[in-house]
């Protein structure tokens, strides 16, 4: 049996993804955050998701570099911030990105939000860095239905990925829905709802079931709904925590009892009005 790790999901140009990766947000001390990255790689972790606005790329960059696996095995992500894009603005904080993680290319770039008037030229600029294979794969992060049928009308390669706010009280399964039908991979942000869900009774209920903690659950639940998923902790504990999920499956009506939480309420912003 693969091992979670060894799940990938295959984007629409052939490369594979690791369906589980290690989120950084929040992760702002420097020793702290090479650790983590260091700790994750070495349990088996094989994807980690940055950005610029974490500030973190530096540290990333350094346990990458220190972790003992070969960079061609790892799968890096980071995302243009908002007061970066438009075309040329969004070439040049690439280039800030790759010499902060001291990189020679990325696996997946992002347009981390919808700017109005400039997401439409920054992902252009997205589509220059992966004909020039600096980048692997192209993709967008809080982009609605609205935003990527606006894409469309531009781009010459759809984006890969699109990265949202995703949980069990924000299941947007139309959008996912939306995405499928593209050949859109869908990431999860924030799938353990920032911690907020850890008390809930269903999942506790659910998770007491099968010997395994609410966490768990809730990946295990992406995972069914073939999402990636991007958990951010800092705790060695946790980030084993949260891989140890291969050894359970969740039952249809578990993965229907989970659905039925939503409530489209969001930890984090409205890409609408951000
Ligand atoms: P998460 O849903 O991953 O929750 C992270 C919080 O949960 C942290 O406080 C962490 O604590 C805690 N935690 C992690 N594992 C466990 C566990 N097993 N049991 C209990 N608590 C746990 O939130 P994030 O907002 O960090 O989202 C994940 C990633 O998604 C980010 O790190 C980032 O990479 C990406 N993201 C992207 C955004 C975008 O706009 N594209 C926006 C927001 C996030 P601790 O670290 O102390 O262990």
């Amino acid at each position: 049996m693969p091992t979670i790790f060894e799940h990938m999901v295959l984007l629409s140009n052939g490369v594979q993804m690791p369906q589980l990766g290690l989120g950084t947000y929040k992760m702002t001390d420097p020793e702290e955050t090479v650790t983590a990255v260091e700790k994750a790689v070495s349990q088996g972790y094989r994807a980690i998701d940055t950005a610029s606005i974490y500030q973190n790329e530096k540290e990333v960059g350094d346990a990458v570099r220190n972790c003992g696996v070969p960079r061609e095995d790892l799968f890096i992500t980071s995302k243009v911030w908002n007061d970066e894009q438009g075309y040329d603005e969004t070439l040049r904080a690439f280039e800030r990105s790759l010499t902060a993680l001291d990189m020679s290319y990325l696996d997946l770039y992002l347009t981390h939000w919808p700017v109005s008037g400039s997401y439409i030229d920054t992902y252009r600029a997205i589509e220059r860095l992966y004909d020039e294979k600096l980048i692997r794969a192209t993709g967008v992060s809080n982009h609605h239905e609205s935003h990527l049928m606006e894409l469309f009308t531009v781009a010459n390669i759809r984006p890969m990925v699109n990265q949202v706010e995703l949980h069990p009280m924000l299941t947007q399964e139309p959008l996912r829905q939306f995405c499928s039908d593209h050949q859109i991979a869908v990431t999860s942000w924030s799938p353990l709802a920032r911690g907020t869900l850890l008390d809930d009774p269903v999942l506790s209920a659910i998770a007491e079931s099968h010997g395994k903690t609410v966490a768990q659950v809730m990946i295990r639940w992406h995972l069914q709904h073939n999402l990636i998923v991007i958990p951010k902790s800092v705790t060695e504990s946790r980030i084993k925590e949260n891989s140890e999920v291969s050894d359970f499956q969740l039952s249809e009506t578990e993965m229907t009892l989970i659905d039925a939480m939503n409530k489209d309420q969001r930890t984090g912003t409205d890409p609408d009005t951000f």
